[in-house]
């Protein structure tokens, strides 16, 4: 299982199939892909099995057009490895389009009373109602992602590392982590996010480490950090000094 997530001015999809394959160690049964060319409509493509079959699907990824993107490789534990429960997850009109590692404990309660409001569910993932329940809240709060994710970070019992697009803020992500790993990397005009250093040190060695319960913003070469409150906090940028 793992996360690659870029945003910057070369195309994304082969950046994100690239940074998967370097997370392969981490073991997975199905992989996905979402991309988004500016203002246009995300675009997700996802395969059971190999990173090869998701690589064949997306020609490479250059039959994916867009300069932001988040990746993922799935190792089921709440709905068995298919092309349906496979990552990104997204809301019925795709305003949020997620990928997550790690578990959602109290997922079916959070199931329940999202289907109260009146959202249905396509899959038998975890993930995809960690993805409704921050629709759930940005349509409640005003349309601000930070305040939309830290409410579903309150509500959340269990791990995670999430990267997140919303419709409104195209060419941004944004990611938040709790006891799962996740880093956020930057360079000239790109940002990244990932499970592990490997996945984006072609790209980069400066990173920042992103702590529980944290939460950041992705734009092209910026990125800015928040707590639980929603108050921007301070991070070291380390420089990576070894080679994978
Ligand atoms: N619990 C999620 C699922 O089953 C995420 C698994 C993972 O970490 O890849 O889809």
């Amino acid at each position: 299982c793992g996360i690659v997530g870029f945003t910057g001015h070369r195309q994304a999809a082969p950046v994100l199939l690239d940074g998967l394959a370097k997370l392969e160690y981490r073991g997975y049964d199905s992989a996905g892909i979402a991309v988004r060319d500016g203002e246009k409509d995300v675009e997700i493509v996802k395969a059971k099995g190999r990173l090869r079959v998701l690589a064949e699907k997306t020609n490479d990824g250059t039959a994916m057009h867009g300069t932001c993107g988040i990746g993922h490789t799935r190792w089921a534990t709440h709905g068995e490895p298919s092309e349906l429960n496979a990552h990104p997850h997204c809301s019925d009109d795709r305003n949020v389009v997620g990928v997550h590692n790690g578990i959602i404990e109290n997922y079916q309660e959070l199931r329940e009373k999202l289907q109260h409001k009146g959202y249905n569910f396509y899959s038998d993932t975890d993930t995809e109602v960690a993805i409704k329940l921050i629709d759930y809240y940005y349509k409640k709060y005003e349309h601000t992602p930070v305040d939309a994710i830290n409410h579903a970070m309150v509500r959340i019992r269990g791990s995670y590392a999430l990267a997140i697009m919303f419709r409104d803020y195209p060419e941004e992500i944004y990611a938040a982590r709790k006891d799962s790993p996740m880093i956020i990397g930057v360079a000239d005009g790109e940002s990244f996010v990932a499970s592990d250093v490997p996945a984006i040190l072609k790209y980069t060695r400066n990173v920042y480490y992103i702590g529980n319960m944290e939460l950041c913003r992705l734009q092209k070469g910026n990125v800015t950090f928040y707590n639980l409150d929603g108050d921007e906090i301070e991070k070291d940028l380390v420089e990576i000094q070894w080679d994978a």
